[in-house]
């Protein structure tokens, strides 16, 4: 029987139909320890990750017999792809398993921020009744910007149009056949920096876009437009969204990822209850529904890989 490695919580009846096929280890906080799954590597032909275990060339070194990673998510950021391509180690991602849970969040905090429900219910919490005094906005007729068009985007850019919001992207890897299928106007970084009252990033993390939205970026934004990061936190610069926020430039933010996770001490400081801001701990892609799919769908890829 081959030997499966699961370092991070993965949905308990997938675990035990992979039992039936496999030896499996299932340690849900194992990926904290980095020095015992260096420890322990050599003796798995599969492990199964999030995004917290690190599998770099380091670890990846002593992972002697190991044929597959099994990845309970989308992003590589945590995994050295090029290393395993030269080892011959397969990566499976789960993906499309989660985005519409990430995309009914970007819906759903484009709505709060829009309607400004953080400060009208704490307002009314404390017993005031600010109903003149501060504005509300519709989603209705307003820009939707999505940088990337994959997997997320497209399911944000469905749940948009039923709200009538006008949608439009910038993906240079897009091709021609996908174009004619969505109703989408593809355009430039630019023109979505500058026209978008909402902009949505989800593109993958890597040297092309990490801190992608930078101050210079921020500068070019017209609308003063809400931004909603549920990608990776290094694409956008933490410094730089807090002084644009400051400055005026956006009208709101909703975060689900951080430069540093857990959340940095040094970046919540700097937010205040006056922020029309949601942050959230990288929880958009986890919801039971999508638990549940993504860890059936890693589970059975391992079962078919070995067939
Ligand atoms: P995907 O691979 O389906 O789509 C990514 C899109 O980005 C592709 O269409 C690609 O052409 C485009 N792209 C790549 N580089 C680009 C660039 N420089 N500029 C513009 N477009 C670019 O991925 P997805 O499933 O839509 O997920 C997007 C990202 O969201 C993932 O990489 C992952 O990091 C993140 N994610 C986060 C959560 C969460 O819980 N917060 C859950 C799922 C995914």
């Amino acid at each position: 029987m081959k030997n499966i490695l699961i370092t991070e919580f993965m949905n308990e009846d997938s675990i035990a139909i992979l039992r039936k096929n496999f030896n499996v280890k299932y340690d849900l906080n194992l990926y904290k320890d980095e020095e015992q799954i260096k420890k322990e590597i050599s003796n798995f032909e599969v492990i199964i990750v999030r995004n917290k275990t690190q599998l770099k060339k380091t670890i990846l070194d002593n992972a002697l017999k190991l044929k597959l990673i099994g990845r309970l998510g989308v992003g590589l950021d945590n995994i050295d792809k090029k290393y395993c391509e030269k080892k011959n180690i397969h990566i499976q991602t789960a993906k499309g398993m989660n985005s519409d849970s990430v995309a009914e969040y970007v819906i759903g905090s484009s709505l709060y921020l829009i309607k400004n429900i953080n400060f009208f219910n704490s307002e009314t919490k404390k017993g005031l009744w600010p109903r003149s005094s501060f504005t509300s906005n519709e989603l209705k007729d307003k820009i939707l910007g999505l940088i990337g068009f994959g997997d997320i985007s497209k399911k944000v850019f469905r749940l948009a149009k039923n709200f009538g919001a006008k949608v439009i992207s910038y993906d240079p890897y897009v091709d021609a056949k996908l174009k004619k299928e969505f109703n989408v106007i593809f355009t430039t970084f630019d023109e979505v920096i500058e026209t978008s009252n909402i902009i949505s990033i989800h593109i993958p993390l890597n040297n092309e876009t990490k801190n992608l939205i930078n101050s210079n970026v921020f500068d070019k934004m017209k609308q003063k437009p809400i931004l909603i990061n549920t990608s990776r936190g290094s694409i956008v610069n933490e410094n730089d969204l807090i002084n644009a926020y400051k400055n005026k430039k956006l009208s709101g933010f909703a975060l689900d990822v951080f430069e540093k996770e857990p959340i940095d001490e040094s970046f919540y400081k700097k937010i205040d209850d006056s922020f029309n801001c949601i942050l959230t701990p990288h929880i958009s892609g986890v919801t039971e529904e999508s638990n549940k799919r993504i860890s059936e769908f890693i589970a059975n890829k391992i079962i078919h890989f070995f067939d």
